[in-house]
């Protein structure tokens, strides 16, 4: 009897969770078809913010191997997944910047192009 009882709970807490998960998917893709272009704007708007800090701090910069200076063409070696990867997760306070501008600090300047060579030991640093 006990054992029905909480098998019963069991059994209804999961069919509650499943119907919520239902509804809600339902409604966030409702309200996402609703407000797509202003969500997608929206989010686009705050990933470009965040990335000012790194094209900011690119644009003045230059590939250390080739001088290339066209700052969507500039990445970190070796931390730049990880320094784009703050950069879009922590907020624009200088505490939280801190930690990237130390990996910057640990990071050569490269193009796109002298990175995948770097990385394939194509060229090398001394
Ligand atoms: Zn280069």
């Amino acid at each position: 009897m006990l054992f029905g009882n909480i098998y019963k709970k069991i059994l209804l807490k999961k069919v509650f969770l499943y119907v919520c998960c239902l509804i809600n998917k339902n409604m966030v893709n409702e309200h996402y078809e609703k407000y797509k272009d202003t969500i997608k704007k929206c989010a686009r708007r705050h990933y470009r913010k965040r990335i000012v800090l790194l094209n900011e701090y690119l644009a003045d910069k230059s590939c250390k191997h080739c001088g290339e200076s066209e700052t969507v063409c500039l990445k970190f070696y070796p931390h730049d997944s990880e320094i784009r990867k703050k950069t879009k997760r922590v907020g624009t306070s200088n505490e939280s910047r801190k930690e990237i501008f130390e990996l910057m600090d640990d990071s050569y300047i490269l193009c796109s192009n002298c990175w995948i060579k770097l990385d394939n030991d194509l060229i090398e640093f001394v």
